[in-house]
């Protein structure tokens, strides 16, 4: 609540982009946490924030969890901030109970998850797994022409005396809390979910060219109509595609000249495929190029895949020890994928990684809206803690 108070919206919401005044300031709450556990704390190239308990062995590779501190412009006060905040839980229950860790423990928050206002997201930890060059994402500008990189700067002034560690150190394992963005854990009333995997998916933008007319003089047969173009790629991809059930979306559709009497001469628009299954995600998508192609008709069409993240399955071991830990406490948990993406998702590329999912109400998210139940994330976080020793130790 006390971190939902930084960049707070009047209608109970958080508006905390990447980089901007209010995420610095939610930085320097972390910190203060961080000195009041006496844990160190670390920043790298890309700004992602770590903060670091000591383990007996020093030079053994961390336990890490964390999440992310930004947010949507009318994002809520739970998603990312929760795994952070439970992680700085996490780490005080421990250290509190007098346990000294094998392992150093660590909490990290990844730098622009959200991607609203450097787009795309994900950008601290695709930086860390080299998922995504670094010059890259530096160069990325906002919507008023401020480049990741003098952001960065920005932000990195603010904290002077922060040592800096490279990218991509090694980890023993990395776990990330999350709110499940869904319904399925609140409508079976469990408050853990042992996240199995995320969905990949496949985004494309399609442009049909076809050619102006007048509604009433051009006859049919000599029409390069590229709206019945577009319905037939559209209508044959959703025929084809549906025995294998994916989520498949045409949320963009643009027309042009978009007047009631003039044969449309251009349609551009986006496909969004996904499904839990990565060869039937490859599959549906390379079928993508071949349907347009098939049904353009008269037409000209271009096909261009903008974005593609595989569907991955997380490693049996770390799901286990989230199940056994939940076990453990005696709290209800159950196997659940993970719809959305998240940095896990990079993490995955890099070390064993794992998710614990808990309910949100209503599966509300991305929304000022956006609510938890206290003692659901209280378990979730019992739940982390017991898997960090578990893996830690
Ligand atoms: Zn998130």
């Amino acid at each position: 609540m006390e971190l939902g108070q930084i960049g707070a919206t009047d209608k109970g919401g958080v508006c905390r982009l990447a980089l901007t005044d209010e995420e610095i300031e939610a930085r320097r709450l972390l910190i203060e946490w961080a000195n009041e556990l006496g844990l160190a704390v670390y920043t790298d190239e890309i700004g992602n924030l770590f903060f670091r308990l000591e383990g007996s062995e020093a030079n053994a590779a961390p336990v890490v969890t964390g999440s992310h501190i930004d947010t949507q412009p009318t994002g809520g006060k739970f998603d990312g901030a929760f795994g952070v905040v439970a992680g700085f839980e996490a780490v005080q229950a421990i250290v509190e109970s007098g346990i000294t860790p094998v392992k150093p423990i660590e909490i990290v928050a990844w730098m622009n998850e959200e991607g609203s206002r450097f787009s795309p997201g994900m950008m601290g930890s695709e930086a860390f797994a080299s998922r995504r060059p670094l010059e890259q994402i530096l160069s990325v500008t906002d919507a008023n022409g401020i480049s990741t990189s003098e952001a960065l700067a920005k932000t990195m002034a603010a904290f002077p005396s922060l040592e800096r560690r490279e990218l991509g150190f090694a980890m023993t394992a990395f776990l990330e809390a999350h709110i499940e963005q869904g319904p399925v854990l609140e409508e079976t009333g469990i408050p853990v979910g042992v996240v199995t995997g995320i969905q990949g998916s496949r985004r494309f933008r399609v442009e049909v060219i076809g050619d102006e007319g007048h509604a009433g003089t051009l006859p049919m047969p000599e029409r390069k109509d590229a709206l019945f173009g577009a319905l037939d790629m559209i209508g044959a991809m959703r025929r084809a595609f549906a025995p294998d059930e994916p989520k498949f979306t045409v949320g963009l559709f643009e027309l042009s000249p978009n007047v009631p009497s003039v044969v449309p001469a251009r349609v551009f628009f986006s496909i969004d495929i996904r499904h839990p299954d990565w060869p039937t995600l490859r599959r549906l998508g390379d079928e993508v190029p071949r349907l347009c192609d098939e049904k353009r008709g008269p037409c000209s069409v271009n096909v261009t895949e903008i974005a593609t993240s595989e569907s991955l399955e997380f490693p049996a071991e770390i799901r286990s020890c989230i199940a056994e830990s939940a076990e453990g406490l005696g709290i209800p948990s159950a196997q659940i994928l993970s719809l959305a993406g998240h940095d896990a998702r990079q993490l995955h590329y890099h070390c064993p990684t794992g998710m614990i999912f808990t309910p949100c109400k209503d599966g509300i998210s991305h929304n000022e809206l956006e609510s938890c139940d206290p003692g659901d994330l209280a378990a979730g976080t019992r739940v982390l803690a017991a898997a960090l020793v578990g893996l830690a130790v």
